[in-house]
């Protein structure tokens, strides 16, 4: 069965670009646009992994990412974290609000998928369709 990966991302290109990086892979995706859905729409989807992006306009990242990890049934959910501003600390904060992996803009695919494979183990991962990336 398909992994599924929840996509917290309200830029419409990133989202884009993560969505279709992860089906090219066949994971299933759920893509969230507005931050303050994400915990309801997790709630409801059960993801085998949130990717979470840091900077939302109505809600921060790293505060969904400790919502998320407070919450009984989310709690062991891996959560990967994009962020494109990554000054001094922020990578601390992050791990600390509970994300398991981190990684910053601009995101190249074999980052991307690296870090999921890290986090998934290899054998989530399938071969891209030949005429995806
Ligand atoms: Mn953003």
């Amino acid at each position: 069965m398909a992994k599924k990966v929840l996509v917290v991302e309200d830029n419409e290109l990133n989202l884009k670009l993560f969505c279709d990086l992860l089906q090219a892979h066949r994971f299933e995706t759920e893509p969230v646009r507005d931050g303050r859905e994400a915990l309801d729409r997790a709630r409801g989807y059960a993801p085998d992994l949130i990717v979470m992006d840091i900077q939302l306009p109505q809600v921060s990242g790293i505060e969904l990412i400790e919502l998320i990890k407070r919450d009984p049934v989310l709690a062991s959910t891996p959560i990967m974290a994009v962020t494109a501003y990554a000054a001094k600390g922020d990578e601390q904060r992050i791990r600390a609000a509970g994300a398991e992996a981190y990684i910053s803009k601009p995101v190249t695919v074999g980052q991307f998928m690296g870090a999921i494979r890290d986090l998934l183990g290899p054998d989530a991962i399938t071969d891209p369709t030949p005429d995806a990336a």
